[in-house]
């Protein structure tokens, strides 16, 4: 089958657009519909300039998303002396799988000439997933005690390199689960907290609905979410960039698997149906955070006694959790 666009052989059909794409209008494509996010966004303040640039921090675990996306932004920024990248690395100290993908980080930055950080729960908490997940003091999911350390530090060090953005790279599949899951759940709150956290545009954020525990407050933006799992992962390969691919071997989220498998059979046998969940969720979305927006400033929220996070207690949730480990 030749490309839609020219003579060349597709790499690619994509049922949802019923394009047939070539590997270099296939990048082109995946390359428009980011810097497009990044424009809809208003990701770029208008008071970045060359002398005062903005820092935007990426979390880049290695795998193909956060590589595609920090590939992405190093090229739509390159010439562009309005915005600094750096690229935080975050070791769980899970054996085996962060070590690889580390590698995989640290040769990305290296070939785009990026600045690049590594911190490690082991240095910041005197811990490692892989004893968390032995001790499981708390009875959660091991995603459950990674993602509080996972943002705090995300939070952190955004804040230490005095980052305006923190930049993920959630990808369509991952939002429109997301997406599914708070519907599913009847999870207002969380639909209105989601789209101030990294829907809107910015400047239609309500960032004070969005401050939470344990979280220093750093605006968060998805670049990726109108690209497909699928496309990323053919992106990754097809522009050879180093990517890890394995996934982590404590990943227990059970509900979110069932709602993938979901998703994924009504994306084949209804193409599109991704791209319509989150046109129709945005548009609620916006509608719950107008609704909840002004009701959630009652919460007072103070500093840390230990670490100085915002919280609503006297200890954050990751301090709590780094206590509850040692004591097991
Ligand atoms: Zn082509
Ligand atoms: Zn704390």
């Amino acid at each position: 089958m030749d490309c839609d666009k020219c003579d060349r052989e597709a790499v690619m059909h994509a049922a949802y657009s019923g394009l047939h794409l070539c590997d270099e209008h296939f990048r082109r494509s995946v390359d428009k519909r980011v810097r497009r996010r990044i424009r809809e966004d208003d990701l770029l303040s208008s008071s970045a300039t060359p002398d005062d640039p903005e820092t935007w921090l990426i979390g880049l675990s290695g795998g193909k998303d956060s590589v595609v996306l920090t590939k992405l932004l190093h090229d739509t920024f390159e010439e562009d002396p309005r915005v600094e990248l750096v690229a935080l690395t975050i070791h769980e100290g899970i054996e085996g799988y962060r070590d690889e993908s580390l590698a995989a980080c640290e040769e990305l930055a290296a070939d785009l000439g990026i600045r690049h950080e590594v911190v490690t729960y082991e240095e910041e908490f005197d811990l490692r997933m892989d004893d968390v997940v032995e001790k499981d003091p708390e009875n959660m999911a091991a995603c459950a005690y990674c993602g509080v350390f996972r943002r705090d530090l995300l939070s952190k060090y955004a804040e230490e390199f005095g980052a305006d953005k923190l930049l993920t790279g959630h990808n369509l599949d991952d939002e429109a689960e997301t997406a599914l899951m708070n519907f599913l759940e009847g999870d207002v709150a969380q639909t209105a907290k989601h789209f101030d956290a990294s829907l809107a545009p910015f400047g239609e954020r309500d960032d004070e609905a969005t401050r939470s525990d344990q979280d220093h407050f750093v605006p968060r933006a998805k670049p990726l979410r109108d690209v497909p799992e699928k496309e990323v992962a053919l992106y990754a390969r097809l522009a050879d960039l180093p990517a890890h691919i394995t996934e982590c071997p404590h990943s227990s989220e059970a509900y979110r698997g069932e709602i993938q498998d979901l998703m994924l059979s009504l994306e084949d046998n209804h193409p599109g149906t991704r791209h319509s969940i989150m046109a129709g969720y945005e548009q609620l979305a916006a509608l719950a955070a107008d609704e909840y927006g002004a009701g959630e400033g009652d919460r007072e929220l103070v500093e840390c006694e230990r670490c100085g996070a915002s919280t609503t207690r006297d200890l954050c949730r990751k301090c709590a959790l780094v206590d509850a480990i040692e004591a097991a």
